[in-house]
């Protein structure tokens, strides 16, 4: 067969694009080449429906092996008792997660959108929106944190079965034994969604969500630098609260129903290539080196912090315990997206954000989110972050000035392209 050149010369167009600029996306990284082999491999070929001992296909001995092995170091990683590598994303796992605990129309409480929630957590335009009843907490507009009596408040008044504790715009670690006194004290169950600071808290290096919340779920491809994909994972397994029984008439537990929920209830086949490439990377992340790598992506988010808010940017919160900040705009007297368009040409990747009390539409929006999750992975330190903020500060004080953007453009060029993409 004729090699696709259309598609591999396209391939490279981006791995250029990635190699010379700067990634400032919060929620992306750089996997290893050994991540990204795992990814590419022949077990794309292989049909794996239901779990490891348990196919609905034959020749599944390897890949039941590849997905065990998956499940036990993400146990280890963790502490977690059950663990299901299948979900194809975090919002599949989200999917999957409520599907297990929710009935259509059941009550969620999450983090609003526009303040740093994510879409799965009961967004209008999508399937946790449409298919439950959802009402929000945010942050506070003086101080751009979570007050967690007000969260007590709205729980007490409304009622939620579910309160989901994460978010994917917010800078600030999150109190999981707070939201579990929460939820105990009106009956809900906790789930936690840590798709971001999934690779700090597996290190220890930010609060520990598993002995709090009845269920946890994840991406692994932010700060836990794996493949693109999602995971589903529990402290501790434990009787349905739903009294579901099996057809023998026995009590169901959580992991049973959540398997369900994951296979048949929303996906068939597991991408087997994804969970090796899984595997790969929860072996990288139980290593000290990454335990260096996570505490170097904190610390240069905070020097990247200090260094904006030396130069009058309005960080929300005022700084980051995590990878990220949300910077709002507002005083710098441009949009969200002229920043982010005018960032693109620099050759900086950045997204624009909706930032809390924001009266701007998600597709302007006054904020733009930072990250150093990827830069890090390139290895650039403290020391680096006061230079990209000096930077992108050229870009948006003069951003509709062409020669700027492209003279910034060149300093970033010089300052990546020799730097492998895989260094920390
Ligand atoms: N949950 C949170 C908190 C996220 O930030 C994200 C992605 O950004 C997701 C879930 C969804 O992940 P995916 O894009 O893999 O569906």
């Amino acid at each position: 067969m004729q090699r696709d050149e259309q598609i591999f010369d396209l391939i490279l167009e981006e791995q250029d694009r990635q190699i010379h600029g700067l990634e400032l996306i919060a929620s992306e990284n750089f996997v290893s080449d050994q991540v990204l082999e795992a990814a590419g491999s022949v077990l794309t070929n292989k049909y794996a429906e239901g779990y490891p001992g348990k196919r609905y296909y034959g020749g599944c001995e390897v890949v039941d092996v590849i997905e065990q092995i998956a499940i036990d170091r993400a146990k280890e990683l963790f502490g977690a008792e059950y663990v299901n590598v299948q979900p194809h994303s975090g919002s599949q796992a989200n999917t999957a997660a409520f599907a297990a605990i929710l009935k259509p129309g059941d009550k969620i409480l999450g983090f609003d959108l526009s303040h740093g929630g994510h879409l799965t957590h009961g967004s209008p335009v999508n399937f946790s929106g449409k298919l439950y009843n959802p009402v929000f907490y945010g942050v506070e507009k003086e101080t751009g944190r979570l007050n967690y009596d007000k969260i007590q408040e709205i729980a007490e008044r409304e009622k939620p079965q579910v309160i989901i504790a994460g978010a994917s715009a917010y800078s600030r670690d999150m109190d999981f034994k707070r939201f579990r006194e929460i939820a105990d004290s009106v009956g809900a169950l906790l789930l936690a969604d840590i798709a971001h600071p999934a690779g700090l808290i597996a290190k220890g290096l930010m609060n520990d969500p598993i002995p709090h919340c009845h269920i946890v779920t994840t991406t692994t491809h932010k700060t836990l630098r794996g493949p693109r994909g999602g995971m589903i994972m529990m402290g501790k397994d434990f009787e349905n609260p739903f009294g579901i029984k099996t057809p023998k008439g026995e009590i169901r537990m959580m992991s049973s129903l959540l398997d369900g929920a994951v296979f048949p209830g929303n996906q068939g086949g597991p991408l087997e290539h994804i969970i090796a490439a899984k595997a790969v990377a929860f072996g990288e992340a139980l290593t000290d080196e990454f335990f260096r790598y996570a505490m170097q992506v904190q610390k240069n988010a905070k020097a990247m912090a200090e260094a904006f808010v030396k130069r009058g940017y309005d960080i929300i919160s005022g700084g980051t315990d995590n990878h990220m900040m949300l910077i709002d705009l507002r005083n710098k007297n441009l949009s969200g997206k002229e920043a982010e368009n005018a960032l693109v040409k620099a050759e900086i990747t950045v997204n624009k954000n909706m930032v809390p009390f924001d009266d701007k539409s998600p597709f302007v929006t006054s904020g733009i989110r930072v990250g150093t999750a990827a830069i890090t992975t390139r290895g650039l330190l403290e020391a680096d972050m006061e230079t990209i903020v000096a930077l992108i500060d050229r870009v948006i004080v003069d951003h509709t000035n062409e020669d700027v953007l492209e003279q910034v453009a060149d300093e970033v060029n010089d300052m990546m392209s020799e730097r492998p993409i895989f260094v920390f």
